[in-house]
């Protein structure tokens, strides 16, 4: 069965519960941070930071308005890491839930190569070139938990459960805020299972919102190795054996 988050952002208060239940569940250290002149801490995602609100200031309408943005991993349907990488050891899906997880095995992968191939520019190295990101919480959700975010968001904003049904709940909250938030939009739901609701011009939250913001995906030189893999194996099992 797939699971899908489904995150209405105009709920969003900017609490940072869901980034703090993150460090807690994973038992990731805090970051040192610093004052930046704005209430997002720390600055971007990271080896130990899963879970980022990210903080805009916008005038919209000729009101300053604080927009907020809990980046996650968007555990795509047909993931461009999992397909860069080409080694399910290190990175492999959960078809169980549809988690794309990583393991320690990304130490011997190309860290840049897979963070390019991206289209959310998510994943992040550690010095030894292992790569971390959001797990989706696997090991709740296989003991009938909701991931650690979802499970302390107290405005609703984060929600859980079978894909079709998140689908659902979004499409319909969508029309439903259509008349105050009339540039709101499902940031690329048929990709992702974490479905973000925006009420305004995603570029305004930041440059990740959508797929199609970035210039990455599958590489031409990750083209190119896909193209040769067969012919790679065969020299390599030649050489092996
Ligand atoms: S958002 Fe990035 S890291 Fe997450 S599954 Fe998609 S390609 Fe992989
Ligand atoms: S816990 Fe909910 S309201 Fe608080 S920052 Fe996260 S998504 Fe927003």
């Amino acid at each position: 069965m797939a699971y899908a988050f489904f995150i209405d952002t105009t709920l969003c208060t900017g609490c940072r519960g869901c980034q703090v239940a993150c460090k807690q569940w994973h038992d990731l250290p805090a970051e040192e941070t610093r004052n930046r002149g704005t209430y997002q801490n720390p600055a971007d995602l990271s080896f130990t930071t899963y879970k980022l609100v990210r903080m805009s200031e916008e005038i919209i309408d000729k009101r300053l308005k604080w927009l907020f943005f809990p980046e996650q991993c968007r555990h795509c349907i047909d993931a461009p890491c999992l397909e860069a990488a080409d080694d399910e050891s290190a990175i492999y899906k959960d078809d169980a839930t549809g988690a794309i997880l990583y393991t320690a095995v990304t130490a011997e992968l190309d860290a840049d190569s897979i963070i390019e191939s991206c289209p959310y520019n998510v994943p992040r190295k550690a010095a030894d070139g292992t790569l971390a990101k959001c797990d989706m919480c696997n090991d709740r959700i296989h003991n009938g938990e909701a991931p650690a975010c979802v499970k302390t968001c107290p405005t609703g904003a984060m929600q859980f459960g079978q894909r079709d049904k998140m689908v659902a709940m979004a499409k319909s909250r969508l029309g439903k805020i259509r008349s105050k938030y009339p540039k709101a939009i499902l940031a690329d739901p048929d990709e992702v299972n974490v479905i973000y609701l925006v009420g305004h011009a995603p570029e305004l939250y930041f440059e990740n919102v959508l797929a199609s913001s970035r210039p990455s995906g599958i590489t031409r030189q990750m083209a190119l190795k896909r193209m040769l893999r067969p012919f790679t194996r065969a020299v390599n099992h030649i050489i092996s054996t």
